[in-house]
């Protein structure tokens, strides 16, 4: 039987739905939650993830201010807007779109945001708490996506094996962090593999939950997932198909057609996990904003 498909959008619409309310409840007391992104450079991809995410904070009733600056932009230059924006209380959460360009050292700039600010959870202090399992930090927003689609779905997570095929600090780690701790949505038996892991098909196909986030198109067969498992294609790769219009289609890291008639639930791409970070990026900036109120 075919798997069932998880509908990213449908789950990130449910979330904004949820959003709107305590928006206005924010409101009410004189505070519009803002998020702030800034993007260096042209990067035409970066500029796309820009655009939506300013359309999605509009779309919740909150502030968006997207700071563009040209590619030139210095390291200092850039470190100084994070410090006015740090500064700036009309806003509660801000990201630095990346990648910045090659002489601007990404880590400095991210540990130069207010972690209280740091929606995106690239901060060491917000990463030390997810890993910690202290839930006054910031989870970065896409394994919190997939943790939110887990949970939604119904997929049990607590006692199950979870593979996680990649380990960047963006998604892989973090998605093992949130996965190991302890509660709803966790619980789990987490592996992590990466491009060094031996033998990687016999370890994915031990998976009850395969995630699969390396940015290499359709490198997760069928033959590489355990039949009834639940998998979660991070993956956001362009290949051409001169069919279309542009000339290229998006696809995952997994071979959907192949992997769904084995799984028992997966995700689309797109449709998917995408949809899914803006939505946690805005429930993040929210939160900011509510524990900004409170102070
Ligand atoms: P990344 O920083 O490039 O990390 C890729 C990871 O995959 C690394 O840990 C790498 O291992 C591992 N890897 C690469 N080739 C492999 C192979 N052949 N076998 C096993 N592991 C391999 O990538 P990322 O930022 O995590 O992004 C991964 C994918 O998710 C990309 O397609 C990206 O576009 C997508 N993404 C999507 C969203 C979304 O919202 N949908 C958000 C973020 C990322 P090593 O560490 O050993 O090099």
């Amino acid at each position: 039987m075919p798997a069932k498909i998880i509908c990213g959008k449908e789950i990130a619409q449910e979330i904004r739905a949820e959003l709107r309310p305590e928006v206005e409840k924010l409101k009410a007391r004189g505070v519009t939650p803002g998020l702030a992104v800034v993007l260096v450079g042209g990067d035409p991809a970066s500029q796309v993830y820009v655009r939506m995410k300013g359309r999605a904070c509009e779309e919740t009733g909150m502030l968006s201010e997207t700071v563009r600056l040209p590619e030139t932009t210095s390291e200092d230059e850039l470190l100084a807007t994070v410090d006015r924006l740090n500064g700036d209380p009309k806003i509660h959460g801000m990201i630095v779109q990346l990648p910045v360009p090659s002489h601007i050292d990404a880590n400095k700039v991210l540990r130069r945001i207010d972690p209280r600010k740091d929606v995106d959870g690239f901060h060491l202090e917000n990463v030390g708490k997810v890993a910690i399992g202290d839930d006054s930090g910031f989870a970065p927003a896409t394994p919190a996506g997939v943790q939110q689609m887990l949970l939604r779905s119904g997929v049990e997570t607590s006692g199950a094996h979870a593979v996680i095929v990649g380990r960047s600090n963006i998604v892989g780690r973090p998605m093992a962090s949130l996965l190991l701790q302890k509660g709803n949505g966790g619980d789990a038996t987490v592996t992590v593999c990466h491009s060094r892991t031996k033998n990687i098909g016999d370890v994915t196909r031990s998976a009850d939950i395969l995630i699969v986030a390396i940015g290499r198109a359709q490198f997760v067969t069928g033959d590489m997932v355990r039949p009834g498992a639940v998998v979660i294609d991070v993956g956001v790769n362009r290949v051409d198909d001169p069919s279309t219009d542009k000339g290229y289609k998006l696809v995952g890291d997994v071979d959907f057609d192949a992997a769904s008639e084995v799984a028992s639930a997966i995700t689309p791409v797109p449709g998917g996990v995408g949809p899914m970070t803006v939505a946690m990026l805005l429930y993040n900036t929210v939160q900011a904003a509510q524990r900004w109120a409170a102070t």
